[in-house]
């Protein structure tokens, strides 16, 4: 059974520091969509029968994964034009899981969680058209859905998007189109499936899992550097435990710390996944460039979703219009990329954190060098800077949006104020580059720490079914990889023995 523990729940429930502390197999620090998503897993492929969700806010899935804090899009790579054929092809069946998991829920749920809208990714002007109808020729192979739109088509799919005062616009204009598919998705709504979910699958059992809210995992030990012996396939069985000091998120006096030892651990705290692995000596190699972003909303001028073709000198997604999945009648513009010196937007203390985790030294400069030095980048941290200032920000604003909605006018735009987070790009101290996708920090045996900027909603279940085969590797616990595939790969003929 899953059972959800509440925030500050008397003395009695819990055993105190100073008592034997309780042993699960893992615990998963942070309940947003990615710890979730590993809750699911275990509880419906796994026989695991101990396993502790820890989550600081009092509710789950409240930072990046919140409806309101990103663009609540599955990104399956044929509207991304930042994506290589082969990271499209990939992150593709990583992305088609959620809509795979979304079959196995009631229609009422799964309403709740993904969309289904028409998205386009539009190419304006001689230069952007060329490029895509190449790109249509390379990807629609992979992407059978794809269409490719002229505008006499595009007015048809998105009227505001392809007139100017009631007249097609002049410049040269097209477009690569998905008629109808699950493109957009409620994270925080999926968070919360995901652990129904859980205990549906558990319901009825011996087993335990259990989420405990308001609770903040502060400090990770080694208790047991146990390398064990060597199992029957050869492979080294390591024995290392871990103690997890938790202690209650709001320090008001009512909740009491304690500790708890897992036997693994597997860390989806966003940014705070890099500071909690640094504090352990481990992921020293990077440093955190936090990106925030922030939104727009106009009245409904889409019907779907469209994206714009990508700078590709310029590391972060280029702005899109959303249908907003928890504001009907909305359209969301966005999100920009506002360098921000915090791990959690609108939380001013994780200044100190990304203090900690920036870990200033001539390799961290010297990508700040490489990025301020092109001047399509500089040009755009400085815009995206002043798309944060009152009064100018519209204005600004409104010049870019008007690329996708050319009728665009001031009195459409107003500011998303409280929307948006922070994507954690890391910087690879080694190679001195920026990292633009997640990344996965294996520490040792049993201990991981997952940084998940975007496309970390999209990639959820992936991550997560990467994590469970190495805990059902490393615990020995039965593992139904077939039940895996065929639910969220959507393979008809199972792969694994
Ligand atoms: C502007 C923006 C737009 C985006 N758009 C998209 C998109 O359209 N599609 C997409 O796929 N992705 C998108 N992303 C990325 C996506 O939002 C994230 O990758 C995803 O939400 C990460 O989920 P997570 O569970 O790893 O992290 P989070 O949702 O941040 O959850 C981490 C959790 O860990 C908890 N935590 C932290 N420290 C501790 C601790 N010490 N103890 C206990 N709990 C702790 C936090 O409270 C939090 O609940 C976007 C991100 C941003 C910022």
């Amino acid at each position: 059974m899953v059972t959800q523990r509440p925030a500050h729940p008397g003395a009695a429930a819990f055993s105190s520091e100073a008592q034997a502390p309780e042993t699960v197999d893992v615990l998963i620090v942070g309940g947003g969509v990615c710890g979730t998503a590993l809750l699911f897993e275990l509880a419906r492929y796994t026989d695991v029968e101990r396993v502790l969700l820890v989550e600081r806010y009092e509710q789950l899935a409240q930072v990046n994964s919140r409806a309101t804090n990103n663009s609540q899009t599955i990104h399956c790579g044929d509207i991304e034009t930042n994506y290589s054929l082969e990271k499209a092809i990939r992150v593709k069946r990583t992305a088609e899981m959620i809509v795979h998991y979304a079959e196995l829920l009631a229609p009422e749920v799964r309403e709740r969680c993904v969309f289904r809208t028409p998205k386009m990714v539009l190419g304006v002007g001689a230069a952007e058209c060329r490029f895509l109808r190449q790109r249509f020729t390379t990807f629609s192979p992979h992407f059978p859905a794809m269409e490719w739109l002229e505008k006499e088509q595009i007015v048809d799919w998105e009227p505001q998007v392809a007139l100017r005062h009631g007249e097609l616009r002049r410049e040269e204009l097209v477009a690569i189109g998905i008629r109808d598919a699950y493109t957009a998705v409620d994270y925080e709504a999926l968070s919360a499936s995901f652990v129904e979910q859980a205990r549906a699958a558990t319901c009825g059992s011996d087993r335990r899992l259990d989420v405990e809210l308001g609770m903040t995992v502060e400090h990770i030990a080694i208790e047991n550097h146990d390398a064990g012996h060597t199992q029957a396939n050869g492979t080294p069985q390591d024995n290392t435990t871990f103690l997890v000091r938790l202690r209650p998120a709001k320090g008001d006096g009512k909740g009491i710390p304690r500790q708890v030892r897992a036997r693994h651990v597997v860390v989806n705290a966003g940014a705070h996944s890099l500071l909690m692995a640094q504090q352990m000596g481990y992921g020293l190699e990077y440093s955190c460039l936090p990106v925030a972003g922030s939104f727009y909303f106009t009245p409904d001028l889409l019907r779907g979703k469209v994206y714009t073709v990508q700078n590709d000198r310029l590391p972060f997604a280029a702005i899109h219009g959303d249908p907003d999945v928890r504001a009907p009648g909305k359209t969301r513009f966005g999100p920009t990329a506002l360098l921000l010196p915090m791990l959690e937007r609108y939380r001013p203390a994780s200044f100190w954190d990304f203090l900690k985790v920036l870990r200033l030294d001539w390799a961290v400069l010297t990508v700040f060098w490489q990025l301020f030095k092109v001047a399509d980048i500089r040009n755009y941290i400085l815009k995206n800077l002043l798309f944060e200032v009152p009064w100018l920000r519209r204005w600004l604003f409104l010049a870019d949006a008007r690329k996708i909605v050319p009728d665009m006018t001031l009195a459409d735009l107003s500011f998303a104020k409280g929307y948006g987070g922070v994507r954690p790009q890391l910087i690879d101290k080694r190679q001195r580059r920026l990292m633009l996708g997640e990344a996965s920090i294996q520490a040792r045996p049993g201990l991981v720490f997952n940084v998940t900027p975007s496309p970390g909603g999209t990639c959820c279940l992936g991550n997560g079914a990467a994590d469970v085969e190495a805990i059902a590797n490393r615990l020995g616990c039965r593992f139904d990889r077939d039940r895996l595939a065929a639910e969220l790969y959507g393979e008809t003929a199972p792969q694994s023995a």
